[in-house]
């Protein structure tokens, strides 16, 4: 068991447990990076906020240590979204976690069988990419706000204002991307990753993914049934991202005489925050898309 344990990932931010008398602040646990982001946004000062999943890991694949999974159980709170990390699905004890996923309006998960699903064996019924909708990540701010201000009611007032002026800089986000994303030539969203079921949701664009499990490689089946459908649609570009192999967008771009774009699922930390990431991945849909607003 223990020697299972050490080839498990490092925590990132430097997790350690000597940091857990720090100023006497809450503990809080993001399990991963968009969640990360929202946690210290509206923890600010007032909370110490470390992240589960380190940089570079695909966090759907996260594995807890022995020692991740005790300092999740003594958090004041756990922030996680159910459905994307098994791992932390298991772990979290339903007093000290708050669910984000909870928070909104689901979508149901991507239609289409996928091959190597049992693997995952903890499916959830919707689809889990919720922060990829700016408004849904506004509304999930405004109650973490609220479970921030229970856990630690000294600072109720400060999570609440902070949370608030978190949803308001997804709101402008939010209002960039409507305006950015109007008026384009095609609507079609094809991605290597089925991630952006919410962003098109919001922006009433169209996604075709190939799979939604980005470790499993689509069947030639699949492929060409994708294929079919960005010809059909006039597509020019086929999404990547940086945390998985390009190999499937490129077969299948190859076969449909498009190009490669990376768009970012936001589930490992960016080179910026997750305002910019988005606002890149905004100009890379306007390219890929044709939009002239
Ligand atoms: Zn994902």
């Amino acid at each position: 068991m223990l020697a299972g344990a050490t080839l498990l990932t490092t925590a990132a931010c430097g997790s350690g447990s000597a940091e857990t008398a720090a100023g006497g602040k809450p503990e809080v646990v993001a399990a991963f990076y968009p969640l990360q982001w929202l946690t210290e946004q509206v923890g600010g000062s007032d909370a110490h906020v470390t992240g589960l999943t380190a940089p570079g890991v695909e966090p759907h694949d996260l594995e807890l240590s022995i020692q991740q999974v005790s300092e999740l159980r003594k958090a004041a709170l756990t922030v996680y979204i159910k459905g994307v990390q098994p791992a932390v699905d298991d772990a979290v004890e339903a007093e000290t976690s708050f669910d984000a996923a909870t928070a909104v309006t689901t979508l149901p998960a991507g239609g289409h069988e996928q091959e190597g699903e049992a693997d995952h064996g903890h499916e959830v019924s919707y689809d889990p990419h919720i922060w990829l909708d700016p408004t849904r990540l506004a509304t999930v701010a405004t109650k973490l706000g609220e479970r921030l201000a229970v856990a630690d009611p000294a600072h109720a007032q400060a999570y609440k204002d902070r949370a608030a002026k978190t949803a308001g800089a997804l709101g402008t986000l939010d209002q960039e991307f409507a305006k950015g994303l109007s008026t384009c030539r095609t609507k079609s969203l094809v991605t290597a990753h089925e991630a952006f079921g919410y962003l098109a949701d919001r922006y009433k664009l169209k996604q075709i993914g190939i799979t939604l499990d980005p470790e499993t490689e689509p069947s030639p089946a699949r492929i060409s049934e994708v294929a079919k459908l960005a010809r059909a649609e006039g597509v020019t570009t086929i999404f990547t991202e940086s945390l998985v192999s390009p190999k499937v967008a490129e077969v299948l771009a190859n076969e449909v005489g498009a190009k490669t774009a990376v768009l970012d699922p936001l589930e490992s930390p960016p080179s910026g925050d997750y305002l910019s990431a988005m606002r890149d991945n905004l100009k890379t849909l306007q390219t890929a898309l044709g939009c002239t607003a």
